[in-house]
């Protein structure tokens, strides 16, 4: 049914690519121990590989093809959150491209002239590096726009077209597709053999892992991280998350094309089963048994999963005494037990306890955080900390930042926003507050690009944004936070400050793919590095995010925003959750930030904070502004005190001020 494996020829030793870097999977669950496993592994494999039987070895071929795949779905589904049902028709386009190239009469009558026959396989390979591209790149734009079950639901739809489309096209043979592709020629070695193209196939496995480790380890893959849960919060930071999106599909549907194309080449025929919907389930069903978030999961799926159908295939029909493709019944209720007792897949968990095994427990967030790793080096700061060079009285200026007039929000019939007008300039705290359902999350929405007006506009920076998306707002010197915190939780600290610092940087998916981001890397990592400094969270940087108290989490939220070298900051309740103390320091940090020069918006609850640290106040009531002023004014103003029944704004915080 699927890809047999073959039983031919012998020679070579793969796996010479397992270099130290290669091993950092850039997930959190690989400790150093399991890294020394996985290069045992590896190794154990190259040096046993010309003494394997070869139908052994060509399991093996099988599973780095289908590893190649997996890699690319654990990138595409378990990273960036795209399910996908059809990457067997990828790998359709890879091998019939080539097929086509090397066999058809038109395409070698055509290529003879100026190629040599050995060539024919790589044109075969630029073919359907192509033909991939330019497909998974329109239907990446048709359906990544997608979300919820649609997104799947198409990929099983064009999964089953391209299916169809191969089997129906006379010129590729139908059904019965196309034999006598020639063996691959690589620097005059011929790999007619599984056992050569075997070796091929996991060298070139293990330098799509290399390359997409990475991938996971520089700012895009930061950016990929957050399309999962986080699109509305990476798009503040200035990620094209309809870009990064296209570009994981489009990456992983290249690596299904390039297994698709040694995988013709080690069949040395095509026909349209292997790339069945079916088998584009299989794939799927590999990362996530492998574990979806872990490269290093793509191989233990595709591994666990190839061996085990070939036992089933075997053992089922005997112990049942008919044949049938009883595996696919016994797939079925792996997949239920493995979702049950290993929802992230069977790597982390094996991974873990490998690593306990080797006697040294990996440590959980909490101690991490106990044990500051960097404690000696960077010693924690007791408040927050100014820039160094930065003088408060040069920076200071009343440029006017924020510009919103008459700005109207409908929903259906509510109006959210009536008319509401308010400027924030440089070096001023500028506080919105309001009873619940007032419209003040509705107000950020639109001074951030979230959500556009129904009339009225917003001028940032002096620029009418009309229009425009939220990344265009971070480009032009916006920060903020978010009143629900919207942090990666699985992600270290350091690391989801880093992503602040996005638009800071240049390096794009190849130079990260290829490491040559590493000097830019390491400026982004250490201006995460000074922004946890200045928020007193040094302590925290190697810890997950997910483990800290809510009031800290609203802090990163904050160091976060700051790497982005921000001029204006939108705050939506950073005092929610704080403890006393905590609010102390953070309103002892906004000072600090607005004596740097920059403009802080913030919407907050706590009238005691609000009232000590504000410079203005705008208050708005059913989506209108009722008041505006100083804190003094605002405090007497009948219209506000009316709107909050004299509940929430204390009579002793009016006698202070
Ligand atoms: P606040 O943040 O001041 O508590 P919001 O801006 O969240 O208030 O809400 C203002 C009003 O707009 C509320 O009545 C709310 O129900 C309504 N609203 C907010 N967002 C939407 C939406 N996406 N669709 C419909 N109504 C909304
Ligand atoms: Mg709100």
């Amino acid at each position: 049914m699927t890809r047999e494996p073959l039983e031919r020829g012998i020679s070579v030793d793969p796996g010479t690519v397992a270099e130290a870097g290669l091993l950092r999977s850039g997930t959190g669950a690989s400790g150093r121990g399991v890294r020394a496993t996985v290069l045992i592994g590896v190794t154990g494999l190259a040096l046993a590989w010309p003494f394997l039987s070869d139908f052994t070895v060509s399991l093996f071929a099988t599973i780095a093809l289908y590893a190649i795949v997996t890699a690319g779905l654990v990138l595409m589904t378990g990273v960036a959150g795209m399910t996908s049902f059809g990457q067997a028709a990828f790998v359709g386009l890879g091998s019939y491209a080539t097929a086509w190239v090397c066999t058809s009469p038109v395409a070698t009558a055509a290529l003879g002239a100026w190629v040599a026959p050995g060539l024919l396989p790589w044109i075969g390979l630029l073919l359907g590096a192509g033909l991939t591209f330019a497909v998974s790149w329109g239907l990446g734009a048709v359906t990544l726009r997608l979300s919820g079950h649609y997104l799947p639901l198409c990929t099983i739809a064009w999964g089953l077209s391209l299916y169809f489309l191969f089997g129906n096209l006379a010129f590729l043979g139908g059904h019965t597709g196309i034999t006598g592709l020639p063996a691959l020629t690589l620097f005059g070695f011929s790999m007619a053999s599984p056992r050569a193209l075997g070796v091929l196939a996991w060298v070139v496995l293990l330098i799509v892992l290399w390359g997409l480790s990475n991938l996971l380890d520089s700012r895009e893959g930061r950016a990929v991280r957050a399309l999962k849960s986080s699109r509305i919060m990476a798009e503040s930071m200035g990620i094209d998350t309809a870009r990064s999106r296209i570009k994981a599909f489009v990456l992983a549907g290249l690596l299904a094309a390039i297994s698709g194309w040694l995988y013709a080449h080690l069949q040395r025929f095509v026909n349209p089963t292997p790339f069945n919907l079916n088998i584009g389930i299989e794939y799927l069903f590999m990362a996530v048994v492998g574990g979806a978030g872990h490269l290093w999961g793509a191989v233990l799926g595709a591994t666990l999963i190839t061996l085990l159908k070939q036992r089933l295939q075997d053992w089922l029909p005997q112990l049942l005494g008919a044949s049938g493709n009883f595996e696919v019944i016994a797939f079925g209720l792996l997949m239920l037990f493995v979702l049950q007792r290993f929802p992230e897949g069977l790597w982390p968990s094996l991974a873990s306890r490998w690593h306990r095994w080797l006697g040294a427990p990996r440590l959980s967030p909490r101690e991490a955080m106990s044990k500051p790793a960097d404690a000696d080096t960077h010693p924690q700061p007791r408040g927050f900390m100014a820039p160094a060079g930065i003088s408060i009285a040069e920076t200071r200026s009343q440029a006017q930042l924020l510009k919103a007039s008459q700005v109207t929000r409908r929903f259906g019939g509510l109006l959210a926003n009536d008319s509401v007008s308010i400027t924030v300039c440089a070096g001023e705290v500028h506080a919105l507050i309001g009873p619940n359902g007032a419209g003040k999350s509705t107000f950020f929405n639109l001074i951030s690009g979230v959500d556009q007006p129904s009339s009225g506009e917003v001028q940032l920076m002096g620029q009418s944004m009309t229009g425009r998306p939220a990344r265009d707002f971070a480009r032009l010197g916006l920060g903020r936070t978010f009143q629900h915190v919207r942090l990666l939780n699985q992600r270290t600290v350091l690391e989801n400050v880093a992503m602040g610092a996005y638009r800071t940087g240049q390096a794009g998916w190849l130079k990260s793919i290829l490491r040559l981001d590493r000097r830019e890397e390491a400026e982004l990592l250490a201006e995460a590095q000074r922004q946890l400094e200045r928020c007193a969270l040094t302590a925290y940087a190697g810890a997950s995010a997910g483990a800290l108290s809510l009031g800290q989490q609203r802090i990163v939220e904050i160091a976060r925003a700051l790497a982005g070298k921000p001029r204006l900051l939108l705050l939506d309740e950073p005092a929610a959750g704080l403890r006393h103390l905590e609010k102390q320091t953070l309103a002892r940090l906004l000072g600090q930030l607005r004596a740097e020069g920059l403009g802080i918006l913030v919407v907050e609850h706590d009238m005691d904070f609000v009232m000590n640290l504000a410079d203005r106040i705008t208050v708005l009531n059913f989506g209108s502004v009722i008041a505006s002023g100083t804190p003094a004014e605002v405090q007497t103003s009948p219209a506000v005190l009316d709107a909050y029944l004299g509940g929430v704004i204390e009579p002793e915080v009016i006698e202070r001020s």
